[in-house]
């Protein structure tokens, strides 16, 4: 399977005719439990011995179709479906951390990523070293005894900045750390971290991969290329007293971060993607080649037409010439550097928020990789709960509209730009 090519893979991947009945399509295994044969195929289930299904919050058919998708179009091993993308960091980082640990991270990040990575991690006694990972001098300053991963976004929402994975890669490396990477905004179509050396993947599958804006969710995709026996991931290395001392690395070699991901990681937290969920982003991932296509064509010729507009101060689109960016993103985004950008306007905050309001095309609401076109003020929203200097670092300044631009006609999504932007500056 993994030989095909990508539009090939993202319609068939981890789908089979159903061995029940012949259904082309994954059913919705609407399910709960799941009947063991006898009292020993059930304890082979429970010992790993024999994968198999035993409870949904752990595994489902539909959910395990999802994850063997995600895995194969992103190039890992195994995937660990989440409830949200948001579950899937908490998710993705449970296996590596422990109190007195902490990440390194980039400082570009969707804005509830920033707040659970300084509020929440707190309670959990983990920590974060924010820091520009353009500045890769200062990645490896923030590194410490006590790192257990590097966190970034390849394309950081809200837009603009691409990062640098192959270079964080090779930090991650030096210091026998994991580099996870969110990879929500470009989708595995225009990037694969895993190929650029990234360790772990996480999605929001709630944006793109779903593509229609109908359910939340979120995915752990592992490269299965990491040695977690040197020392620093006693949960993966060591006996696990959450699960009889089983030793996970041991036992799974390749796939011991997906076997504990689902083992002990969704057993006892529980963040699990239910099967509509799962079916929803099917269906939505098995036009994600072609959505993306249009998503980036639209996107490039409505930025070149923002940036030349009167009332516009600046675009962050890093396919235009003008973006700090371009040159990274035709090296690590060659199909094309996502839809989501920021304007800057020359009305400042007033005309930030009667652009806003003026769209109408545009939905106005918190959420992005939707086939609609959207828009939102960040500073007021997204990252309202950032200090002035988070905001800024965030590229989310209080003169800056985010827009998410949808697979409509592209001349359409720019007339209704152009009215508003009268309105906006009237
Ligand atoms: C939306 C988003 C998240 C959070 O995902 P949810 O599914 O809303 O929990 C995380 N990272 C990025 C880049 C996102 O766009």
């Amino acid at each position: 399977m993994t030989d095909f090519g990508f539009d090939t893979l993202q319609i068939h991947a981890g789908a089979r005719p159903d061995p029940a009945t012949g259904a082309r399509q994954v059913p919705i295994y609407q399910t709960t439990a799941y009947v063991f044969r006898d009292a020993d195929h059930a304890a082979a289930l429970f010992n790993l011995q024999e994968v198999g299904y035993i409870y949904s919050r752990l595994t489902n058919p539909t959910v395990a179709a999802l994850g063997e998708r995600l895995a194969a179009l992103e190039g890992g091993v195994g995937a660990i479906c989440t409830s949200s993308g948001h579950a899937a960091q908490i998710m993705a980082l449970y296996p590596l951390m422990g109190p007195g640990k902490n990440i390194v991270s980039s400082t570009r990040l969707y804005g509830g990523t920033i707040t659970q990575f300084t509020q929440v991690f707190k309670r959990f006694g983990w920590s974060t070293n924010f820091v520009d990972t353009d500045d890769l001098a200062a990645v490896e300053a923030a590194i410490d005894e006590n790192t257990r991963a590097i966190f970034c976004e390849t394309i950081a929402n809200p837009g603009g900045y691409v990062t640098d994975i192959p270079a964080l890669a090779a930090i991650a490396d030096k210091h026998g750390i994991p580099l996870v990477v969110d990879n929500t905004t470009a989708t595995p179509y225009l990037a694969k971290p895993i190929e650029m050396g990234a360790t772990l993947v996480v999605h929001s599958t709630t944006k793109y991969l779903t593509g229609n804006g109908t359910v939340t969710g979120g995915a752990i995709i592992d490269s299965g290329k990491f040695n977690w026996s040197n020392g620093k991931f006693p949960s993966l290395s060591d006996p696990e007293p959450a699960y009889h001392g089983l030793k996970f690395h041991e036992t799974f070699g390749a796939l011991a971060y997906t076997f504990f991901g689902i083992a002990i990681g969704l057993r006892d937290l529980g963040m699990t993607m239910n099967p509509q969920a799962a079916h929803y982003t099917l269906m939505g991932v098995e036009t994600l080649s072609l959505r993306m296509q249009k998503h980036v064509a639209n996107a490039q010729k409505v930025a070149a037409w923002l940036e030349k507009h009167p009332a516009v101060e600046a675009v962050t689109y890093p396919g235009l010439d003008s973006s700090p960016y371009k040159a990274r993103a035709e090296r690590l985004l060659p199909k094309g550097a996502g839809a989501l950008f920021t304007v800057a306007l020359k009305g400042g905050y007033e005309a930030c928020v009667k652009l806003v309001d003026s769209l109408e095309l545009f939905s106005h609401v918190a959420n992005l990789g939707d086939a609609r076109s959207l828009v939102i003020h960040s500073a007021s929203t997204t990252h309202r709960q950032l200090t002035p200097e988070q905001q800024k670092a965030a590229g989310a300044a209080p003169n800056l509209v985010r827009l998410s631009i949808g697979i409509e006609n592209a001349d359409d999504i720019i007339a209704d730009l152009d009215q508003a932007l009268a309105k906006a500056s009237a």
